[in-house]
């Protein structure tokens, strides 16, 4: 359920409103609009009846959200969230951001060398693992602390913004301090208490789809993090498994589009390890800005032939700066600029 309130309301009338849906033993969640404040329910909503509401001082509309997912829904929100950072970088929106960096944090040397290349082709974000949840336990773990110790020194010395995964509790807590956003990887997507705790450090979390889960799958893992009054949720399609085996993945473009319709949380797309073979890569990478993304994730290497991880599907900095000046002629067919 959701209860729309003008936006000129006494905070009394709010606050009778919120301690009105508590008595219920529901969870109220502000949400401010341009036009109205919503205020969403949580919690077990079969006992509120709509009339209640409707009496109360200052309520518009009560409406109620059919969908199993609450407060990511446009039902519940209609305007696109956007995500702030220091320094005026915005995600969503009319944005489109790339996010690039290589599959893993190797050495100082090789996170600097990078970082340097993308900044001065204008990349605001690195990504960059240090925890690397890897298929076999034989493979390249990830330089775990002191990758997010070289991680912390490109973001003061460089004043890029860090994306990095965070496995666990163990690695949420080291890169905490780190991270400008927290990646949830797909093997993750739906480790409920890992989303939880990391809906409560209040940091923008880029959610990634599980390689088997459905859209609603994805949007009930937001959910998670969203009940911890954290609205800061990125999306990312990364590619589903399905019977094709040319590609490491299936790229599931339509997810785009069907995303932007059922929630106002931005939409990334990875083309990266949604096709995992890097001179396919332009092409899906210009496919998901088309589909209306509202970023792009995208794995770039120095060296990918040396890469720890995800060579293959890694893109050197010169076939990356073709396909971002691409990017930037497409975007204004999308309503969009690249940030
Ligand atoms: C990654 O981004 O390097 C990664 C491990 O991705 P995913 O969780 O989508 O497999
Ligand atoms: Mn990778």
């Amino acid at each position: 359920m959701l209860i729309m309130v003008n936006l000129d309301a006494p905070r009394e009338d709010v606050e009778k409103i919120k301690n009105k849906i508590k008595s219920y033993g529901c969870t109220p969640h502000e949400i401010p609009g341009s036009l109205k404040l919503a205020i969403g329910v949580t919690g077990p909503t079969s006992k509120l009846a709509a009339e209640d509401f409707m009496r109360m001082d200052s309520v518009d509309e009560v409406v109620k959200v059919t969908k199993p997912y609450k407060l990511v829904s446009r039902e519940m929100k209609k305007e696109d969230t956007l995500i702030n950072f220091n320094g005026g970088a915005v995600i969503g929106g009319s944005n489109l951001t790339v996010i690039a960096g290589p599959c893993s944090v190797e050495s100082r040397q090789q996170i600097f060398d990078i970082a340097g290349l993308l900044k001065e082709m204008g990349i605001q974000f690195l990504r960059a693992g240090a925890y690397k949840p890897r298929s076999s336990p034989y493979a390249f773990q990830g330089l775990k602390e002191k990758g997010v110790e070289y991680l912390n020194d490109v973001k003061k010395e460089l004043g890029m913004k860090i994306v990095t995964e965070a496995k666990d509790s163990n690695s949420l807590a080291v890169i905490l301090d780190t991270a400008d956003i927290i990646q949830i990887g797909a093997r993750n997507m739906q480790n409920f208490s890992l989303l939880q705790e990391a809906g409560a450090t209040g940091k923008p979390i880029l959610l990634k789809r599980g390689m088997a889960a459905t859209v609603e799958d994805l949007l009930m893992s937001a959910e998670y993090i969203l009940s911890q009054g954290n609205y800061n949720v990125i999306l990312c399609e990364r590619g589903i498994r399905t019977f094709e085996t040319h590609t490491r993945n299936t790229l599931d473009l339509n997810a785009v589009p069907v995303i932007k319709k059922l929630t106002h949380l931005p939409i990334f797309v990875d083309p990266s390890h949604g096709i995992g073979i890097w001179d396919k890569v332009p092409s899906m990478a210009l496919a998901g800005a088309a589909a209306g993304a509202d970023g792009l994730m995208i794995e770039v290497h120095n060296h990918p032939e040396n890469a720890l991880s995800d060579g293959f599907q890694s893109l050197t900095p010169k076939t990356f700066k073709l396909i971002l000046d691409k990017l930037k002629q497409l975007a204004p067919i999308v309503n969009k600029k690249v940030n």
